[in-house]
């Protein structure tokens, strides 16, 4: 039925792990004979790697997945698949609702998709496996990756997470943490570099927990030595595990870039016990300064839930000081979303649709002010960008990161993505700065 030139269509939803997987499951498909295509139409397959961690994400899904029902019926070989979180979380729930879906595969699964598509070839028959939730193993990303991008790219160090905040569905679709081998990683970089890339991101849900025969640190200043890696980022990190002795790797470094993205999810230490964060808002706070103290050009970014269950209008007062008390340089901001199977979707004093948005509203008022007073303070200055390409809008614009990971646009002349330049800031805005290139 199939000769060698395959297509794959690909959609990825969520967080940089998902795009992490979805890179080497693109890379074990490849293996069997399909390449990447942007066309539907012509996709043989398409994989769909999902998430969960909103209830957003998830009708984002299934609103796509309806949307195949008429692709399959005009193709009936295409086979169509589900992977990811939300495949972990609904199992064959997903076939049920959707029995157009030829298989479904959990997170711990994703290293079986090139036999189960295979046996899809032969015969047609709905598939399921979220049975091991814990299954990604090391073993896995020894496989090469089909990666995205030029100019940056994700090494996975870990997987799952132990840490159960009550809002969070992660533990229970990623399982318990895993930490691969450090020469493993090693491996992963220097093939990464030999590929071209410049920038590589380290990736765990709590990287400072990493276990796989070194302390975190250790791991970053062992990838700092790798040749080729112009800049080094890792994420996310969790406030209780972030170690003087990263601080001291960060501020030592070569090529760590000074940027910590450290989420702190609430201001106030009832909301932040509620959800069980396991710290206060004072050890935040200490740990802010700690930081700055040893990474004077540091930039930090944290992520923010308002509308937990139980927030008060105090409660939520009490985070907009804390905002102006830390000047983050930039937060991500989400509305609570109440996810079966968590603890927080069984408490009691659930917050209503308009207050949420009331209140997110006025905390990205707080934080885009900000945001902004740090960009301009940036006015002036030359910052060395590593340039990513052109911008998606204009051909003539190109984008590049300081190492603070601010974004930065700048009139295009002969620099190629890859490249790291000085720019002089010209001008500053909430997300992005524009400059000159010097
Ligand atoms: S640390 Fe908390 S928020 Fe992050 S993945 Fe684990 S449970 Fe979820």
């Amino acid at each position: 039925m199939r000769g060698m030139d395959k297509k794959l269509k690909l959609l990825t939803y969520g967080c940089q792990m998902n795009v992490a997987d979805s890179e080497r499951m693109a890379g074990l498909l490849k293996q069997i004979g399909y390449s990447l295509t942007e066309d539907l139409s012509a996709a043989d397959l398409i994989l769909i790697n999902t998430c969960c961690v909103r209830g957003t994400a998830e009708d984002k899904v299934f609103g796509q997945i309806g949307r195949f029902k008429t692709l399959k019926r005009e193709k009936p070989s295409l086979i169509l698949g589900v992977a990811g979180c939300m495949a972990q979380k609904e199992g064959a729930n997903l076939i049920k609702r959707a029995p157009h879906v030829d298989f479904v595969l959990g997170t711990g699964q994703s290293c079986e998709v090139a036999r189960v598509v295979q046996s899809l070839e032969r015969e047609r028959k709905h598939f399921v496996d979220i049975s091991n939730v814990d299954g990604q193993t090391n073993s896995l990303d020894a496989t090469s990756r089909c990666r995205s991008g030029q100019v940056s790219t994700f090494v996975p160090i870990m997987y799952g997470c132990n840490n159960f905040c009550t809002y969070c569905i992660v533990p229970y679709v990623r399982g318990r943490e895993r930490s691969r081998k450090p020469e493993e990683i090693f491996a992963e970089v220097k093939q990464a570099v030999t590929e071209g890339f410049k920038e590589i991101t380290l990736l765990g849900q709590n990287v400072n927990s990493y276990s796989g025969g070194m302390t975190f640190a250790e791991l970053l200043r062992g990838v700092d030595k790798i040749a080729g890696v112009e800049r080094l980022r890792f994420m996310t990190s969790h406030p209780k595990d972030l170690s003087d002795e990263l601080i001291a790797a960060i501020a030592g470094g070569k090529n760590i870039c000074e940027h910590i993205h450290l989420p702190v999810q609430y201001g106030s230490d009832k909301i932040l016990q509620r959800m069980n964060r396991v710290y206060t808002v004072e050890k935040y706070l200490r740990l802010v300064e700690k930081i700055r103290a040893a990474i004077p050009a540091v930039s930090l970014t944290t992520d923010l839930i308002v509308g937990f269950p139980g927030e008060t209008e105090e409660d939520f007062a009490e985070t907009l000081d804390f905002l102006r008390a830390v000047q983050f340089d930039a937060a991500f901001t989400f509305i609570y979303s109440k996810r079966t199977g968590t603890p927080a979707a069984t408490f009691d004093n659930q917050i209503d649709e308009e207050t949420k948005h009331r209140r997110l509203d006025a905390l990205m008022k707080v934080q885009n002010a900000i945001s902004l007073e740090k960009n301009r303070a940036m006015l002036d200055s030359t910052v060395e960008i590593l340039v990513e390409g052109a911008s998606k809008t204009d051909d003539k614009i190109f984008t590049g990161r300081t190492r603070s990971n601010k974004l930065v646009l700048f009139a295009h002349g002969s620099e190629r993505a890859g490249d790291l330049i000085d720019v002089k800031i010209t001008q500053a805005q909430t997300w992005l700065l524009k400059g000159i290139t010097l």
